[in-house]
């Protein structure tokens, strides 16, 4: 387990198991938690234990980790059978719509979602 170390971070404070989620699946440096607010029948997060506040943080270092990032997302799509379709959201920043500051993927799906601004969490 690397760099979950934002002390009040609510990302890196379920990474160390100090606060609760519901776990769809987990390995050394990506888990994958149920919103605890969703927005459509399922919604994910899938997120790096590594504390990156956004998109504009990281770093060529981080390659491989966003990699398998994405990797983690097709497993998770497969897994809950969403061969439909589905979203996927990364918010960046205030104006982005970003509540967390600790990057983090949204998947979302199970209700047909049309390209429309008030569809995005
Ligand atoms: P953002 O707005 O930053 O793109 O997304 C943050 C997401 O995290 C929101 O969809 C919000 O519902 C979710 N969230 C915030 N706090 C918690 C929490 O304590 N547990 C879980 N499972 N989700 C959370
Ligand atoms: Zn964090």
């Amino acid at each position: 387990m690397t760099n979950t170390n934002e002390p009040d971070c609510i990302f890196c404070r379920i990474s160390r198991q100090e606060a609760s989620a519901e776990y769809v699946y987990e390995d050394e440096t990506v888990f994958v938690i149920k919103d605890r607010f969703p927005r459509a029948p399922v919604h994910l997060l899938v997120i790096p234990r590594k504390h990156i506040a956004r998109i504009d943080a990281l770093s060529s270092g981080d390659n491989g980790l966003i990699v398998h990032l994405f990797e983690v997302v097709r497993l998770v799509a497969a897994t809950y059978h969403l061969e439909a379709g589905y979203r996927v959201i990364i918010n960046s920043g205030a104006d982005g719509g970003q509540t967390v500051s600790h990057l983090h993927v949204h998947i979302i799906a199970g209700k047909c979602l049309g390209f429309r601004e008030d569809a995005a969490p």
